[in-house]
């Protein structure tokens, strides 16, 4: 009995058609767990939606968008490196456009793979990939097919940082520029400003932008009575009261209660101390599960494909019911996807 994420088609395609209306050369990005879909889904409606170009996070998952009836170019975000072998093995395809970072690497593709597209990455105040553009030898890129420049920005991407790093490169060689994370207004003002083509590479805002458009509901598997200070689970902790243990799908396989790292800093500043996962000495760790309104606590941690939820007092669903669960959709995985 699955874990499942319902998806409102209409409203999911309508809010995307709109960004696409507000964001001249949006560029979907389908990777990782596929922002709770799955990249086939994605690469699906981006199919759907028309578009011709799509951007994964690495080579592994060209083929996975491929199988989602993907017909178009595909960018990988992931710069090469020449010990990448598949990604090297990728160069042979003509839709796959890779994305260099450092000089060394322009050299060795120029010089082993001649032609190959490639997007050249400019380092920006996030410090992850990059490099500067003054410092490529223009002979490299004239041995390949250049296709643009690419600024990732932080997530408060700013159009001054945006603006810099495109004249940068666009000094040095026209061409595309790639974006990330502007605001739609900031990234219209830098594509109306600019005579070259321009994109934004856009996940989130694309497929997660209205949460009103998806749903995830558990299934309730089993109801038990139990009384309090009776022993339960795993762990054999004992019930705080007398209530009912529901077992509800969904579980660590699937991403179930997993949160984002919080930054040490603001534990500190709130003053708590937090053990992931662990539940405190009575046993009460609120779980992502809503029943009659509200969310319940864990009676234990989640298993593999399913959690115990205490409710105190009466159960308020019986076996079968769905319930709603709150869930992280870039860790998620769901069984099923079912569209309404
Ligand atoms: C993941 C990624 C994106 C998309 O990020 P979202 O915040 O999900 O929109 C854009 N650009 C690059 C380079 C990325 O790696």
């Amino acid at each position: 009995m699955p874990l499942t994420l319902t998806i409102d088609r209409e409203r999911w395609t309508s809010h995307q058609r709109d960004l696409l209306g507000e964001v001249p050369g949006l560029v979907p990005v389908a990777k990782g767990n596929g922002y709770g879909f799955g990249l086939a889904q994605l690469a699906g409606q981006a199919q759907v939606l028309g578009l011709g170009t799509i951007a994964v996070g690495i080579a592994q998952e060209v083929d996975l968008v491929r199988a989602g009836g993907w017909t178009g170019d595909v960018v990988v975000l992931n710069p090469w490196r020449p010990f990448d072998e598949l990604a090297t093995a990728q160069l042979v395809d003509p839709s796959v456009i890779v994305t260099i970072s450092r000089v060394e690497d322009l050299k060795a593709l120029a010089e082993q793979h001649p032609g190959t597209r490639v997007i050249v990455e400019i380092e920006t105040s996030m410090h992850r990939h990059g490099l500067e553009p003054g410092q490529i030898n223009p002979d490299d890129l004239d041995r390949l097919r250049f296709e643009g420049w690419t600024i990732h920005l932080p997530a408060t991407g700013s159009l001054a940082e945006a603006r810099r790093l495109a004249r940068a490169g666009l000094a040095v060689r026209p061409g595309p520029i790639w974006v990330s994370h502007l605001s739609v207004a900031d990234y219209r003002a830098l594509h109306d400003e600019l005579d070259v083509e321009t994109h934004m590479r856009v996940g989130t805002r694309l497929w997660l932008g209205d949460k009103g458009a998806y749903r995830t509901t558990a299934t309730v598997l089993d109801v038990h009575p139990i009384a309090k200070g009776a022993a339960l689970g795993y762990h054999q902790h004992k019930a705080p009261k007398d209530g009912h243990l529901l077992i509800v799908s969904g579980g660590t396989a699937h991403g179930v209660a997993m949160a984002a790292p919080v930054p040490q800093r603001s534990l500190r500043q709130r003053g708590v101390t937090i053990a992931q996962g662990v539940l405190d000495a009575v046993g009460r760790t609120l779980s992502p599960y809503e029943v009659a309104g509200r969310k319940r606590d864990f009676a234990e941690p989640p298993h593999m494909h399913s959690s115990m939820i205490f409710m105190p007092g009466e159960a308020r669903v019986k076996v079968g019911d769905e319930i709603p669960v709150t869930t992280r959709m870039t860790t998620v995985t769901t069984d099923e996807i079912r569209w309404a």
